[in-house]
């Protein structure tokens, strides 16, 4: 999708940390973290939110939801992690191609949900 930045990432175009990467999915940390841990699972196909995605994408957004209690254990979260995925613009949602938000490393309080 022309003018993504994370297909822009995923295509290599523009660089990110990465801390996980297969077929479908490329995980990489968040250049302006919210916690001591903050990576983005992005699926590599591009769908903007959850009402647009397809039938393949839905198996694919599968897959990511399975891989992530590995990944959070890799990344030291084995003590609990959350799990964002902004859904348009009252969500605050500025990057509009899918993508779950992996939060932890601290105590992330009781105060959003
Ligand atoms: P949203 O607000 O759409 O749920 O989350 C988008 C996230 O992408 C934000 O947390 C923002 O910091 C992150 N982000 C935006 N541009 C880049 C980038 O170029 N590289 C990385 N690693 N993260 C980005
Ligand atoms: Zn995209």
């Amino acid at each position: 999708m022309e003018n993504c930045i994370f297909c822009k990432i995923i295509a290599g175009e523009i660089p990110s940390a990465k801390v996980y990467e297969d077929e479908d999915m490329l995980v990489f940390r968040d250049i302006n973290p919210q916690a001591k841990v903050h990576c983005l699972c992005v699926p590599k196909s591009h769908f903007a939110t959850l009402a647009e995605m397809n039938a393949e994408q839905a198996e694919i957004l599968k897959k990511c939801f399975v891989k992530i209690p590995g990944l959070a254990k890799s990344l030291g979260l084995e003590n609990g992690y959350r799990l964002i995925v902004n859904q348009g613009k009252d969500a605050g949602q500025t990057v509009f191609h899918l993508h779950i938000h992996i939060l932890g490393g601290q105590d992330m309080g009781e105060k959003l949900i």
